[in-house]
């Protein structure tokens, strides 16, 4: 008698085997048996029609904040992620001086769109050090397992104090930020990460610290990992691996031998330059260094509304006078003839480039609905519709938004659907330099960016399909390249994740975390 039995379900067992219909025994803390008909168990679970996997590892999340007051990590722990991997993209709340405190956060708040409200609340901070860190951590029960990397902006803030910004750090300020590192590492970091993107700013603020360090600076603390003999090298950057990125990223992966993995993404600007990259990934790959790019299950996007924190007419003139009125007011008052008259007739008021593209992007517009539908057509775009009913795209952005008692979400893929469906995914997470990741699991604003962290509900085809054609391309990929991708086991390091208070060493890892257009939250 087994303690458990999942019968019946579509067994992907993670080793690249095809998935199989069989069940799966527990016997205490063990899986007994995988696959084949399973003796009775005393607990038995029907999984018929669901597919039964190992655990996910979420290499890329931002749940530095909320790991230290959520035991559940949602929504991750409702995708099945079993352990999920914080600190990415340069972000994170340890190595932290007392009394600066407040400016981690506002990065993270800026950055990743987590309120920095929820985050002074919910964190105590009870460190100083990064191992301080992993040890409050480990104190703490949770549902799944954590593991953390030193983000490039706490160090540096922690290092330059002030000049952290923009200020090029000082040969002996390089060598103490990789002491830390190093340090981190030591106590069980799983890597070290930062950004080079333009479009991760602190809220109003600067670009985050860091951005445009010399490769000098990378290479040092970069060079910590090959000390310490592990860990990742995670980034988000503009460049997707072109120069003058690209020669410090090799320079380091020959001298540390080291993983590097960044964000890939494919957008308007140059469609197809993601093909150049990861062309380029596979020579470097050849040759024997262990560069690889991050792709996501679902296109890195922004959901606008009136309850999110950014939608096209937040900085029109017409509307900064209902900006901080409650949600039915604002209904109200643009239901009303002349209120609206202005907003279409006006501009968003802003100068910035990254968030007028965000603000008009008219084209890449689509109503999410309920349930929502991720791969919309083209004809569903704002822009098509407003052309085949002589609106325009803002008018027809407007009346969505304003449905559902102004609760209807508009979903903008800013990155990967070029194409208008998930085939650039696809060419992206068959190519074997590249590692599924970029979920950005973390706190995030009510109504915000709902689709973030569900990468993995989206490689188990747990999304709603409408298309025919898109559900027979997803029973195709989903029952067999995605899961494989998605489960391909990991190297192994000495680095520790946490597992209710133990160390655990022996389980599939991430092989590196890494996300692309991360956290693309507009500065408004
Ligand atoms: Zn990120």
């Amino acid at each position: 008698m087994h303690d458990l039995v999942i019968r019946g379900g579509t067994i992907v067992d993670g080793t690249g085997r095809a998935p199989m219909t069989g069940d799966v025994a527990i016997d205490g803390e063990r899986i007994a048996a995988v696959g084949g008909k399973a003796g009775p168990g005393r607990r038995e679970i029907a999984a018929d029609g669901l597919v039964v996997t190992p655990g996910f590892v979420d290499i890329h999340t931002h749940y530095d904040g909320q790991v230290s007051w959520d035991p559940y990590l949602t929504p991750s722990s409702w995708h099945g992620v079993t352990t999920a991997i914080m600190g990415n993209c340069g972000v994170g709340f340890a190595p932290v001086r007392r009394g600066a405190e407040r400016f981690l956060i506002q990065i993270m708040d800026g950055v990743e769109d987590i309120p920095g409200s929820a985050l002074a609340e919910g964190i105590d901070f009870q460190w100083e050090s990064f191992g301080e860190y992993l040890d409050v951590l480990s104190a703490q029960r949770r549902v799944l397992d954590v593991g953390a990397q030193v983000p490039h902006c706490a160090v540096r803030a922690y290092v330059m104090g002030e000049r952290c910004h923009d200020d090029a750090a000082t040969p002996d300020e390089i060598a103490e930020m990789a002491r830390v590192v190093r340090d981190g590492l030591r106590a069980g970091a799983l890597g070290f990460s930062t950004s080079r993107t333009i479009l991760h700013r602190e809220r109003n603020g600067p670009l985050v610290p860091g951005t445009h360090c010399s490769p000098e600076e990378l290479l040092a603390l970069g060079g910590a990992l090959g000390d310490v003999g592990h860990g990742v090298f995670e980034m988000v950057s503009d460049l997707q691996g072109r120069e003058p990125d690209r020669s410090w990223m090799v320079e380091f992966a020959r001298k540390t031998g080291r993983p590097l993995i960044f964000a890939l993404a494919q957008n308007e600007r140059d469609p197809n330059g993601f093909r150049t990259a990861l062309a380029d990934l596979g020579a470097l790959n050849r040759q024997g260094l262990a560069i690889k790019a991050m792709a996501p299950g679902r296109p890195v996007g922004l959901l606008h509304g009136l309850q999110s924190s950014v939608h096209p007419f937040l900085t029109h003139a017409s509307f900064q006078s209902l900006r901080e009125r409650p949600l039915a007011e604002q209904v109200r008052e643009l239901r009303k003839p002349e209120l609206r008259a202005a907003l279409l007739r006006e501009e968003p008021g802003t100068d910035n480039r990254v968030l007028r593209m965000f603000l008009t992007n008219w084209s890449q517009y689509f109503r999410l609905g309920d349930p929502p539908d991720y791969e919309p057509r083209k004809s569903e775009s704002a822009a098509a519709i407003a052309r085949a009913n002589a609106k325009s795209p803002a008018e027809v952005t407007l009346d969505w938004m304003l449905e559902r008692g102004g609760r209807q979400l508009v979903y903008m893929p800013f990155a990967h659907y070029g194409g208008y469906d998930f085939e650039i995914l696809r060419e992206m997470l068959e190519h074997p330099s590249t590692v599924l990741s970029l979920s950005d699991g973390g706190a995030r604003r009510p109504g915000v960016r709902r689709e973030h962290a569900d990468l993995h509900a989206h490689a188990l085809g747990a999304r709603s399909l409408s298309r025919p054609e898109a559900r027979a391309r997803a029973r195709r990929a989903d029952a067999d390249l995605r899961h494989r991708e998605a489960l391909r086991p990991a190297r192994s390091g000495r680095a520790r994740a946490t597992d209710e208070g133990g160390p655990e060493r022996d389980r599939p890892r991430a092989a590196a975390p890494a996300r692309a257009g991360d956290g693309v939250r507009p500065p408004v």
